[in-house]
């Protein structure tokens, strides 16, 4: 070996081209959560259940979204409409109580194409991170969308 080599020079110059050519390239860094990466047109996040152009809530809580869900994370209890409630709900049955576990939900949106009533869609939104377990049990008023009708209520 000679000197220069035993002193580490040629590695020492070449590790330091390399160094340098990296400074000026475009970086990969995210600076998140300043900085967002665009998603994927496919990505499929947080779920919404959706009203009609009335404002009324379109799910008829007929369970083809539970049973068609891989995860089984969909859970809900039906209930019927009552005289007067026409304008809440869209028809006669509606989800008394609708939930869906995030933690067992793999994203696959199997619900929204099993849904015929086109109640339930998956959003851009990514599911925020939480505490404890119970956080990410979505129930019904974490899911469904503001009436454009009624600012103050349902
Ligand atoms: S996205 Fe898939 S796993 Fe999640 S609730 Fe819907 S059907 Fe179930
Ligand atoms: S979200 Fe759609 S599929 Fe699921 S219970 Fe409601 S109407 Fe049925």
């Amino acid at each position: 070996m000679t000197f220069g080599e035993r002193a580490y020079l040629p590695g020492l110059a070449k590790g330091l081209s390399i160094t340098l050519g990296h400074i000026f390239k475009k970086t990969a860094t995210t600076r998140y959560p300043e900085e967002k990466r665009p998603f994927s047109p496919v990505f499929r996040g947080l779920h919404i259940l959706n009203r009609d152009e009335e404002g009324a809530e379109r799910c008829t809580a007929c369970g083809l979204c539970a049973l068609a869900c891989p995860a089984e994370a969909i859970t809900m209890e039906a209930a019927e409409r009552k005289p007067g409630e026409e304008k809440l709900y869209r028809e006669e049955k509606y989800a008394a109580k609708y939930e869906i576990n995030m933690l067992r939900c793999i994203f696959c949106g199997f619900c929204e194409d099993a849904c015929p009533k086109d109640a339930i869609y998956l959003t851009e939104t990514v599911m925020p991170a939480n505490y404890n377990r119970q956080s990410f049990i979505y129930k019904k008023e974490d899911l469904l969308i503001p009436n454009p009708k009624n600012t103050d209520s349902k």
